[in-house]
Order: structure tokens, then sequence, then C-alpha cells
């Protein structure tokens, strides 16, 4: 794909990542005024933020100001330098945004959950040259969010990029929206050239953690951050535990560590080159283990079918999960991530097994069809 990194989309924004910072909605003029107003130079972010039409889960919630918002973020734009964005969820969004020259939009997770919405907004979009902001759909689906992505793209948008902001949990854990940084990673890797920025408010759902994200997206070599801010957080009409004060969010900013995006020191490539030698070596010989254990498993399988026996056998399996989360947990091994191997592994075996059962019981029952005639 060919698609504009962000730090190119216009040509004040720096080399660094790229900084979002707004409230969650705009509530009033004077509200967005004194947020946008309240960053320092030195913390001044690249794109100030706000929604103007809230997709909120309940009804007879605060649902935006409406398009008498984008006057407000107009202004905004003019004083401050700051380009602004704002979130379309239609088609008469993207009409309103593009007359009242708001540089860049984003796509909601909610809207991007629907790809009949998703489609229609390509469309308004078709011919335009706005930057279009991508956020990941509500579940963990990969391909829903990159079929979004998609969509924009083929309506002739360029620049474009794909914002992280967590998944919606099943049941109660600390964030609000689980992160899950491995589709992030795995959505660098099927669209390569695509920025991918996080938005730690959303992912956190408490303002307290949202520092610590900010920095593990940066870890992750993200190309930006969005982060709610509000001049006055407790008094926000949506989203108020998780938005940073102007202050907060600037004590953020100063003790972000940015990573290099890729190492320039000679001796330490040299160093991390025999380092990734080690373990490519592991990696080897780690896959021919376990090519070999599952080739007993398979010997195990025919054994059990000749001799009747089930498949799962409780006593064994809860032995294997014991002796192995000791066996890891000495040699200073996660137990969660061992017992989700032993899981895994379990899993396949158990597949294996059962493929193996069932090729068997078919070549018994074909041979006893045959009557000495064949
Ligand atoms: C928002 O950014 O305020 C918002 C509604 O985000 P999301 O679509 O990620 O829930
Ligand atoms: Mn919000």
């Amino acid at each position: 794909m060919n698609i504009v990194h962000i730090q190119e989309w216009f040509s004040e924004f720096g080399s660094g990542p790229v900084m979002i910072a707004g409230p969650c909605s705009a509530e009033t003029e004077e509200q967005i005024q004194r947020t946008a107003c309240s960053f320092n130079d030195s913390c001044k972010p690249s794109l100030f933020r706000a929604g103007i039409w809230k997709p909120r889960t309940r009804p007879n919630t605060f649902s935006g100001v409406g398009t008498k918002g984008l006057q407000w973020m107009k202004k905004v734009k003019e004083q401050t330098g700051m380009r602004v964005t704002v979130e379309a969820a239609s088609p008469r969004h993207v009409e309103a945004c593009l007359k009242m020259d708001i540089d860049v939009i984003w796509l909601g997770a909610r809207t991007v959950s629907n790809p009949f919405s998703v489609q229609e907004i390509a469309e308004s979009l078709r011919g335009q040259d706005i930057p279009v902001l991508v956020k990941n759909p509500l579940n963990p689906d990969i391909d829903l969010w990159i079929g979004a992505i998609e969509r924009i793209y083929n309506a002739g948008i360029r620049k474009l990029a794909a914002v992280h902001r967590g998944f919606s949990p099943f049941e109660r854990t600390s964030y609000r929206n689980m992160p899950k940084w491995e589709i992030p990673i795995e959505l660098r890797r099927r669209i390569k050239e695509i920025s991918v920025l996080c938005d730690p408010s959303h992912i956190a759902g408490d303002s307290f953690l949202v520092p610590e994200l900010a920095q593990k997206a940066m870890d992750m070599n993200m190309d930006g951050l969005m982060v709610e801010v509000h001049y006055d957080p407790a008094s926000a009409l949506s989203d108020s535990n998780q938005q940073l004060s102007p202050a907060g969010y600037c004590e953020m900013m100063k003790n972000l560590v940015i990573r290099l995006s890729k190492p320039e020191d000679p001796g330490f490539l040299d160093y991390l080159e025999e380092l990734r030698n080690q373990i490519d070596s592991v990696d080897h010989q780690l896959i021919e283990l376990l090519a070999r254990r599952l080739e007993i498993i398979d010997l195990i399988g025919e054994y059990k079918f000749k001799n009747n026996v089930a498949v799962l056998q409780m006593d064994r399996w809860l032995e294997i999960l014991n002796t192995r989360l000791e066996q890891a947990g000495i040699s200073g091994i996660d137990r969660n991530f061992t017992e989700r191997y032993l899981k895994l592994m379990h899993q396949e075996s158990i597949r294996r097994q059962t493929v193996i059962m069932q090729k068997l019981k078919e070549k018994k029952n074909g041979s006893a069809d045959k009557s000495p005639d064949d």
C-alpha cells in the first residue's frame, strides 16, 4: 500500500512521535478554549482533538454539541496554530468537517466495527485529501480493522494511520479496554507502511494508568499518542475518569522516554546481532524438539487406539501441568506464560491424537467392509 507516514501529513510535524491531545468531548466554547490554551510550548501537541458527535454506549447521556463545536475547533486552529481533529461517524459528519476545514478526521471504535458505516464514510471521502485515523474495532478482530483501513484506502485516501485504543473485555479487568499489544504488532506486520498510534486514555479508563501505557507505547515504537486532556477532568461530561489535566499531560510528556526507532551505534548493533544469532539457534532447537514431541504424541495416539483407551487422561494432564509449572517456576519463567503454553500444547496433543484415532478407525472400518472377494 502506498500510505503516507503521519510525520509527513503536515510540514510542521517533526520527526518524533506525533502527539494528539484534547478533551474527550467538546462541551462549551470556553472549555475548548481553556483546554487548548493551557499547553505551554514544551508540551504543545501537534493535533488538538475533541469529539463533537459522541457515540455513547447508553442513551440519555451527553451525546456531543454537534456542528457548532466545529466552529470552536476552527478558532483553536487559528489562535494556537495546532492542527485539529474530530471523530466522524457518517457522511454527514465528513461533509461538515470538510466545510469547516478540520485537518484530520478519526473513525471511532464503534464505527470501525461496522463495515456498512465505514463503506459509506469511504464513499464520502472519495476525491478528498483529508488525513484519516482509523481506531481499532471494539473486538480484537484484526481483519475488521484492516478491512476498514482498506475501505478508506480504496476511496483514494493515502494519509492514513491506525490508532490502537484497546479491546472491550468480557469481564472487568484493571484496564477499561484490554491492550492486546500483539494486535497492533500484527497490524504493522501486515501493513508495513502504516503509522500506528496509541490511545492510552481509552485503554486505561483511569487517568492514573495513562502515563505508564503511554511509555509502553513508546517502548513498542509506536508513531504517536492520542491522549484525552480536559482543563478540569472532574467536570467533564464524558470519560471524566480517564482525562488528564493539562498539567498532568505536560508532566507525562516531560517524563516520557522516546526510544530510538532504529539503533545507530555500531557497537550496539554488533552485540544485538550476536544475541539475535543465539535466539535463532535456540528457536531452531525448540522447533526440532517440538516436532519430536508431536511425533511421540502420534505414537501415543496409535497405542491408545490399539488398546481402546480414551484420548483425554485427566490424571496425566494434571501431572504434566503440575510438574512443568514447578520446573518452570524454578527456572524463573512466568507462571501464567507457562500455563498458557502447556494448555496450547495439550490442546494440540488432543487434536492430533483425535485425528490419528479417527484415521485408524476409518482404516479399520474400510478393511472390515471389504469382502474376501474384493
Ligand atoms: C474517543 O476518542 O473519545 C472515542 C469515543 O474513542 P473510541 O472510539 O476509541 O471509543
Ligand atoms: Mn473518550
